[in-house]
C-alpha cells in the first residue's frame, strides 16, 4: 500500500512541530521548513514509512498534514 502526504500551505502556521518530532532511520527529519511552511520529504510513502509520517501528522496543531491512500 502507498500513501500520499500533503501539507496544506494555507493552513500551516510554520510551527516546526512536524519537523521536530519526525525522523527517518538515518535521523533525518521527514518534513523540511521552506519559506516558513512545512514540506514533506517525500510526497508518496510506503507502509513501512507510514508510522513515522503519522507522528508528524499527529503533531500538527492545525491539522495541516494529511495522509491518504494512494
Ligand atoms: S506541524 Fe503543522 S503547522 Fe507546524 S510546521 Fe508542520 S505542517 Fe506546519
Amino acid at each position: 500500500m502507498a500513501y500520499i502526504i500533503k501539507v496544506d500551505k494555507d493552513a500551516c502556521i510554520g510551527c516546526g512541530a512536524c519537523e521536530a518530532v519526525t525522523t527517518d532511520e538515518k535521523g533525518k527529519s521527514l518534513f523540511v521548513m521552506k519559506n516558513g511552511k512545512a514540506k514533506p520529504l517525500k510526497s508518496k510513502i510506503t507502509d513501512k514509512e507510514l508510522k513515522a509520517y503519522k507522528e508528524g501528522e499527529e503533531s500538527c496543531p492545525v491539522e495541516a498534514i494529511t495522509i491518504k491512500k494512494a
